[in-house]
């Protein structure tokens, strides 16, 4: 696939796991990966396009998570070229609550990424054993989340697909967005329509022109989420939602209860004029969030 040689004549996917390596630099120069530098181990999961293993990189001992999938699936798809881009993305991000890609390689039909192991998992599970999560659990989650929003927005690098499904949890509860495949990288103004229903906001249901105020929209969609167990606008048909979004139609239900601090902070990030949302600094200034949130941005349990 030439597409995949374009970004590996670089060089950069090798170099970047040579930091945890210690290669050398001309040697991680030259040098691409291949499946027989790592040890493959018990399967993590599965994904659309194919599934993901507990690998070991055998020089260095570093445990991964080994993201497989099939070449004639994604051509298929015609989700190439969201691939590149994810990968382009993802491996130049460094934060604690993203989940690295050390790089990628590829055989004839397969594309293989190197990705940090999240021990704990999919918090998606997690919601869904918890039903919905304490207001110290949502607050700290919340806020990791609006400092690694910080960091993309200052790379010009818009989510645009924040949902429980693409966060992962590391060794010590820390969060880690997982998912870059709806990305962009933009210093313009956007029309494309992305992401999951549920989570979109009114300006790309409407198909109008959208910004990084995008996430700060569909974090205020997870962080009720988190609260109730059910995103805000859920509704039996999809035109429904669609309704019930562009309305901002929100509703706070008598159970669980929840503080009315914390529905004040989501009224103010789920609002429709996009430019009059809560600005992520301001966020992590909300009361509830410095009430609630641990300051190390770990959820211990
Ligand atoms: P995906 O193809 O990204 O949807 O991944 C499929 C499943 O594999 C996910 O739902 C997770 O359970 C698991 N998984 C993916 N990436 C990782 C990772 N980096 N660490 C641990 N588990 C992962």
């Amino acid at each position: 696939m030439q597409m995949y040689q374009h970004v590996a004549a670089s060089g950069f996917d090798r170099c970047c796991f040579a930091e945890t390596q210690q290669i050398a630099a001309s040697e991680a120069a030259q040098k691409r990966w291949t499946t027989s530098d790592f040890d493959i181990g018990k399967p993590l999961g599965r994904g659309k396009f194919g599934h993901v293993y507990l690998a070991r990189e055998k020089r260095s001992d570093h445990i991964v998570a080994l993201k497989v999938l099939f070449k004639a699936q994604l051509q298929q798809s015609q989700v190439e070229h969201q691939l590149r881009r994810e990968v382009e993305i993802q491996s130049h991000l460094r934060h604690p609550n993203i989940l690295r890609l050390y790089g990628y390689f590829y055989d004839q039909k397969r594309v293989y990424l190197i990705l940090e192991y999240a021990v704990r998992g999919e918090l998606y599970k997690e919601l869904q054993k918890c039903k919905y999560f304490s207001e110290r659990r949502a607050a700290t989650y919340v806020a990791s989340l609006a400092r690694a929003l910080i960091y993309c927005h200052g790379k010009h690098v818009i989510h645009r697909d924040i949902k429980p499904e693409n966060l992962l949890i590391g060794a010590q509860g820390e969060l880690k967005i997982a998912d870059f495949g709806w990305s962009v990288h933009t210093f313009n103004r956007r029309r494309t329509m992305c992401g999951t229903l549920d989570y979109l906001p009114p300006e790309m249901v409407e198909s109008v022109e959208h910004d990084a105020s995008v996430d700060i929209w569909s974090l205020g969609i997870l962080c009720y989420e988190f609260l109730y167990g059910v995103p805000p606008f859920e509704a039996r048909e999809h035109s429904e939602t669609y309704k019930r979004i562009v309305q901002v139609d929100l509703k706070f239900p008598p159970k669980p209860i929840v503080s009315s601090s914390a529905k004040d902070l989501i009224s103010q990030m789920l609002v429709k004029e996009s430019t009059q949302r809560l600005a992520l600094h301001k966020l992590l200034e909300h009361p509830w969030i410095v009430q609630n949130a641990d300051p190390s941005g770990l959820y211990r349990g």
